[in-house]
């Protein structure tokens, strides 16, 4: 999923921590930044198979195990939150276009967005658009199921944000920041394809 989904779900997590668990503003901070940071790993994409960062190891299940592990071996409760945080991020990416999940080389999850027979013809398909990447952006916002889960997950972390956690109620405005970054992506390739 996009990093904007990823942040609202580290505020929900962060939310909910907080309202049973009493986390502090670090605690609560390092939850979100476990939500999304690993999607940074687009940076070394040129590192991963098909230049995929979704190939790349960080994308996989074992940093959040590993990190849970240590949670759990050392009674530390916010490395437990962040591992959970880490795993559910790969959870959700398995959902869209699937991830390495278990670092094996093989996409796994739900792949709403992508099926088989795409795989076969993605050079073909990805020929039609003059910038490859439009393909991918434009497959993602005109799909249903993406479109509900963003529209949901923004709901709940308002509602979350603004009720369990109403001192760190901020938190949320951060989210536009990520969502305006797609929306310009989205804005400037439709641009660029329509020209
Ligand atoms: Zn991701």
């Amino acid at each position: 999923m996009h990093i904007n989904v990823h942040y609202a779900i580290g505020v929900i997590i962060a939310s909910i921590s907080h309202f049973f668990l009493q986390i502090n503003l670090f605690e609560f901070f390092m939850i979100i930044f476990c939500a999304f940071i690993i999607d940074f790993d687009v940076f070394f994409s040129k590192y991963a198979k098909d230049h995929n960062h979704r190939n790349l190891l960080t994308h996989s299940i074992w940093p959040g195990i590993i990190v849970l592990i240590l949670g759990i071996a050392i009674f530390n409760l916010l490395l437990i939150l962040c591992g959970i945080t880490l795993l559910i991020h790969v959870v959700f990416d398995t959902f869209d276009w699937g991830t390495n999940l278990f670092y094996t080389g093989k996409t796994i999850g739900l792949k709403l967005l992508i099926t088989s027979e795409d795989m076969k013809n993605m050079d073909e398909i990805l020929s039609k658009y003059k910038v490859a990447h439009s393909f991918f952006v434009f497959r993602y916002y005109n799909n249903k199921f993406c479109k509900i889960l963003e529209i949901l997950v923004f709901i709940l972390m308002i509602l979350l944000n603004l009720f369990l956690a109403s001192e760190f109620w901020y938190f949320f405005i951060i989210y536009f920041f990520f969502l305006s970054v797609h929306m310009y992506e989205y804005k400037k390739l439709k641009q660029i394809e329509n020209s």
